[in-house]
Parts: C-alpha cells; structure tokens; sequence
C-alpha cells in the first residue's frame, strides 16, 4: 500500500510540470459558461491522446464525457464511478500581472476551473497507466456553466449522461482559496446552501396622500408582509436546523403626498433541508398572497430556485477522508462547517451518492490570498498535484471497497 501509494506521488511529480502547462494553457484562454468550446476541443484532444474510450463532446453545448475502463480484478467489475469538473471562467478583467495572465479582455478564471479542468485531465492520465490497478469504469464529465444559472450540470444529466453506462457514485473537487495549501476538506451530508431569490409584488390603489380612504396603500400592505416574513425563522424553523429569509429591497413610490399603486420586494432564503426548503416557500407564499388579500390589495410571488444543497453520501465521504489522510496526513483533513454559497454539483449528488471536496491552494507565504471571484485571485499550482493525487486515491479506493455506495 505505501509502496503503491509512493509510486503514485513520484508519477504525480512526473507529471506535474505538464499539469501546470495545461492549467496556465486554460487560464490564458478563459471562455464564459455555455461559450467553453475552446476549451472542450482542448479536453476531447487530451483525451484523445490519452486513449479514452467513447468521447462525447457538445453534450448541453460544450460538455464532454469518456470513459476509462479498468482491467484489473476486484468486487466492483460492473460498477461506473464518475468524476466531474466544470471549465467556465467568470466574466471579471484580472489584474494579476502573471505571464499565464488572462489574454482575454474581461473574462477570467477567477474561481480555479481552469484547475479543476486540467487536473480532471492529468486524473484520467493517471487513471490510464492504472487501468490494471482496478476493475470498474471511470466517467469523466467535464461540464459547462458552472458560474451562471440554470448551470450546466443539470442539462448534462438531461442529456442522460448519468446513463449508458449507468452512474453509480461520484467525485468532484473545488479548489479553496480559505484553505492552506496542504489540506483538505469535506463534511459528510449537507455542505452548502439551496440558494434562492423572491420577487414580492404588492398591487394596491394609489391616489392622494391627503386621502387614503379612497386608495389601497401598497406601502402599508408591504411592511405587513416584511414583518411576518420575519416569523419564518423565528417561528417556524426548528432552532437546530438554520434558515436565513432577508428582504433585500424594498421599492415603492417617489413622492411625500402620493400613495404609489404598487410596492415590491426583493429577497433571499438560503436553507439546508430540501423539504423544509419545500414548506418556506409555501409559507411564503401563503403569507404574501393573504396579507395582502385581507387588506384588500393583491400579493403575488415569484420564487426562483436557485441550486439545490451539495450533500455528501456519508459512505463516499468517507472514502475521500481516507484517502485525503492517506495522501496529505490525517491531521491536514478537516472537515469544514457548512457554506451558505451554491455549486451544482449538487445535481449529480441527488441522483448518486458522492462526496464533494475542497483542495487548499492558498499560500500567504506567496501573497497567494485572494479569494474566489477576485480579480486577483490565483492559487498556489503545487495544489494541483495534491488533488489529483486525493482523486486518484480515491477513486482506487472506491473500486476496492466491498459494497461501496451506489445509486438506489
Ligand atoms: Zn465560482
Ligand atoms: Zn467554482
């Protein structure tokens, strides 16, 4: 096991110059989300010269699938493991003045799906060399749109690529610029927030300030409903489950002696739970339309989903602990509080059981601190090779694991 584990890091080392080439190759050439094709003819080209089986490109615009096929022996011959990465960049003008810099006037890889992409890459290379290492099969789905919503991972799954061959269970990484490099993180079960917006429109009957009897004031109507919106939380969510509903707008009127005809509100819920998400934005609905009902105005809402939770399958979760602890020591995994930020990856994990993880690439030492979505955001590269190695561990480590976790 160390031996093999040895040979793995020395084939990492090997390699890593190449990894670092392809990851400044994209960084140089960021392309937005559902606009990656030059990037994905440069994925089905690595993947080509690696001798990939079944490349699909152009899956939900510029996705792209193959599959690696294991000719080792072990207990999980018929079972299909799938490793995604995302490859958009953000539409952001970077101010790093690097060699690797963006050429490509205000469109940036600010969040590390650059890296993401390439280190998928250099996995599959790894995986290839060690195809006798395992018995089962690799999917790697390199997905567009990340960044903007709907996303691209939810098309790619109506697509099917969740089938032929069948997926069973899945990986997926995120570099962390909040993370030294060096470590790792993951939490079991739920790991960020169902992230979604409403629009609240009160419709009254406006007129004069001097004579309200005659109009229905949206303003007051509005205030009603902020303030109930407030017991959401304070009344309805469990005080050891967590909630946030915030109004972030409130827009009514223009003049001191006139009663406007329409008031509207803006806001935000973030939850863990999918069906206590379910039951808030029944509620919310509930209040909006009846408050204003009973004072005689009209209330409607719309309410915009945005990503669902990211939750971790314990067992999958597990899987990459291990291997995280085998690869970078047990006392660099930790395992990190919950996000209040959205990632799609977080469809896939509805459909198979998965463990999403994060890689530290922050390094103060080399000024390497800025944040995802900055626009002098850049990692420390040596993490590259850390995650790839967690991946490939972990992908070994699923194949020789007696009933691992697999989709219902
Ligand atoms: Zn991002
Ligand atoms: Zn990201």
């Amino acid at each position: 096991m160390v031996a093999a584990s040895q040979t793995l890091h020395d084939a990492i080392d090997e390699i890593l110059p190449g990894l670092v080439a392809d990851r400044r190759h994209l960084h140089e050439h960021p392309e937005l989300g559902m606009q990656e094709y030059e990037t994905a003819r440069f994925v089905a080209g690595r993947l080509q010269q690696l001798g990939l089986e079944d490349i699909r490109t152009g899956i939900a615009n510029t996705g792209v699938t193959a599959l690696i096929r294991g000719t080792g022996t072990g207990p999980n011959a018929d079972r299909t493991l799938m490793l995604r990465a995302d490859m958009d960049a953000l539409p952001i003008t970077e101010e790093n003045e690097v060699e690797y810099r963006s050429q490509t006037p205000g469109v940036m890889h600010a969040c590390g799906h650059d890296a993401h992409t390439s280190m998928l890459l250099a996995t599959a290379r790894l995986l290839m060399e060690r195809r006798a290492e395992f018995a089962g099969t690799v999917k790697v789905l390199f997905q567009p749109a990340e960044e903007a919503q709907p996303g691209g991972a939810k098309p790619m799954i109506e697509a099917g690529v969740l089938e032929d061959p069948r997926v069973d269970a899945s990986f997926g990484l995120h570099m962390a610029q909040d993370l030294e490099l060096g470590r790792i993180t993951a939490r079991p079960g739920a790991s960020s927030a169902n992230s979604d917006r409403f629009y609240i429109t009160v419709q009254g009957k406006g007129g004069h300030g001097a004579a309200p009897h005659t109009t229905i004031d949206p303003i007051v109507v509005a205030s009603q409903i902020v303030l109930a919106i407030q017991t959401l939380v304070s009344r309805e969510t469990d005080p050891l489950g967590s909630a946030v509903v915030t109004v972030g707008a409130f827009n009514a009127g223009s003049a001191p002696n006139v009663i406007p005809d329409t008031a509207e509100l803006v806001g935000s819920m973030r939850t863990f739970d999918t069906d206590f998400r379910d039951h808030l934005a029944e509620r919310l609905d509930t209040l909006v339309t009846k408050i204003a009902t009973a004072m005689g105005a009209t209330g409607t809402l719309r309410f915009v989903r945005g990503y669902p939770s990211v939750v971790n399958d314990e067992g999958m979760f597990e899987i990459v602990r291990a291997a995280a602890s085998e690869v970078v020591g047990p006392d660099n995994f930790v395992i990190k509080p919950a996000s209040m930020g959205g990632e799609d990856m977080s469809y896939f994990l509805q459909q198979v059981p998965g463990c999403f993880f994060h890689v530290g690439s922050k390094n103060a030492g080399r000024g390497l601190v800025w944040g995802h979505h900055h626009p002098k955001f850049d990692i420390d590269e040596a993490s590259l090779g850390i995650g790839v190695e967690v991946m490939v561990t972990s992908v070994l480590r699923y194949f020789a694991t007696e009933n691992p976790p697999v989709r219902a």
